[in-house]
């Protein structure tokens, strides 16, 4: 559970430990991070923007890179209980068809857990046992100095100056302080021109099942959390501007079969007039550390959805940073953070480049593209279409040094 605390109290903690850690924004790799160097007996100062953590939440799909955190924390049991096996992977297509099942189990299973949560309940298994947080706070400027960062935060109308020997900017895709450590032009963005609407619908009646259509002009995905499904219909923005029944109703004509999946989809997207509209846009930072500041989540590399990874990416990249500051004394924060960007950055940039390979392939308007599309689907499996996460899998090192050991020195030092 996210417990609202005073500013004042979550430094007064931070600044007994032997490291003053600030990380900036309370979500999923926010979290993650600051609750696994709560769990290994150090006081980072959470804050985050909004007043109360409320959200309204989406589901999530991930994938067993997160495990490692979840097994750090401790809270498998929990995690479990609170989500949803995705055993199974059906596609559809372009008309409508049912077509080949995947069974993701099967692809998965021999690295881990593959499930589907919504984010509130993600949150809530991340924060159990408490996660103290200062809300309504924003970082106003950073001076990332050689000994000391030097953080304005301001809250409740007012600004406060407090220094920290690391901060972990966290604040999600939009993030506003990633500008203020690396300049305004510290990101690259690919924006698809698409959107979708993102909703829930009931229940499905196989609730290990997700399913995939993939449109001339529009897609639908539909994936299950615990007693519900997570929908997301979409198209090009110039589409879908129409609003979301005009858009669903452009969708049905098109479509010669519709399961009852795809019904329950399309009419809890029409029956949502104020649905949660997602440019479909993703972001690459510059560079992820300065001095004794870094990107960490979103704020590092936002992902595009098609592939299911921006989450999974994020707790994974949480708990490599977690693991690695447990042995960093203040001195060699910049180290840390730069063997942490460099051993980390291109395990999540290869996953971003396979959600942007899948936009690529899905987010097209040509009817004839569609059709030959339908046709290559019925060969090509979801197995080789994850191949290179599949391998991010399979490679995955346990991050940290060994026990009672330090980090020292300048760049290069490898702890893993
Ligand atoms: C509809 C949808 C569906 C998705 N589905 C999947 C999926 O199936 N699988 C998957 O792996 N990923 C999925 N993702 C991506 C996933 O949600 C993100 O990759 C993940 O949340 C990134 O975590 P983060 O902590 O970096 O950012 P976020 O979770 O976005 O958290 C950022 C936090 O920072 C706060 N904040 C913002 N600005 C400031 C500021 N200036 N100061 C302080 N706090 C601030 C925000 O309020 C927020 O709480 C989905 C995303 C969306 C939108």
């Amino acid at each position: 559970m996210l417990t609202a605390t005073p500013l004042k109290r979550q430094y007064a903690d931070a600044e007994a430990d032997d490291l003053r850690i600030l990380v900036v924004g309370a979500g999923i790799a926010g979290i993650t991070v600051a609750q696994l160097l709560r769990r290994n007996g150090r006081h980072p100062v959470l804050v985050e923007r909004s007043r109360d953590g409320g959200h309204p939440g989406y589901m999530l799909a991930l994938m067993p890179m997160v495990d490692g955190a979840i097994d750090d924390l401790d809270i498998r049991t929990l995690y479990r209980q609170n989500s949803t096996p995705l055993n199974w992977y059906s596609f559809h297509s372009s008309t409508g068809r049912p077509g080949r099942r995947d069974s993701l189990a099967t692809i998965l299973a021999r690295y881990g857990d593959y499930r589907g949560i919504g984010r509130g309940e993600l949150i809530d298994t991340l924060s159990s046992g408490g996660c103290p947080v200062s809300f309504g706070t924003t970082v106003a400027g950073i001076e990332n100095g050689a000994a000391t960062a030097t953080v304005t935060l301001r809250t409740g109308g007012r600004d406060v100056r407090l220094g920290f020997d690391l901060v972990i900017v966290a604040d999600g895709i939009h993030s506003s302080t990633r500008a203020l450590v690396l300049g305004e032009q510290s990101v690259e963005v690919l924006d698809t021109g698409w959107g979708g609407w993102v909703v829930w619908a009931p229940e499905a009646p196989e609730p290990d099942l997700g399913a995939e259509l993939w449109g001339a002009g529009f897609f639908l995905g539909a994936y299950p959390i615990k007693g519900r499904l997570g929908v997301i219909v979409g198209g090009p923005n110039e589409d879908t501007a129409a609003g979301a029944a005009a858009f669903v109703g452009r969708v049905r004509d098109r479509l010669t079969t519709v399961s009852p999946m795809v019904e329950s989809a399309l009419a809890s997207v029409a029956a949502e007039p104020d649905a949660y509209y997602w440019p479909l846009a993703d972001c690459r930072a510059s560079a992820w550390s300065a001095g004794r500041t870094v990107l960490l989540g979103d704020a590092a590399a936002g992902f595009l959805p098609t592939a299911g990874v921006g989450a999974g990416m994020a707790m994974e990249s949480a708990w490599v940073l977690a693991r690695m500051l447990l042995a960093t004394e203040p001195g060699s924060v910049p180290t840390t953070l730069a063997v942490f960007e460099r051993d980390q950055r291109p395990r999540v940039e290869t996953a971003q480049q396979t959600s942007r390979q899948l936009a690529r392939l899905m987010f097209r308007r040509s009817r004839a593209l569609a059709v030959v599309r339908d046709l290559a689907m019925k060969v090509m499996s979801v197995e080789a279409a994850l191949k290179p996460i599949q391998r991010l899998l399979a490679d995955r090192a346990t991050p940290g040094v060994p026990p009672g050991e330090k980090i020292h020195g300048k760049h290069g030092g490898n702890p893993a």
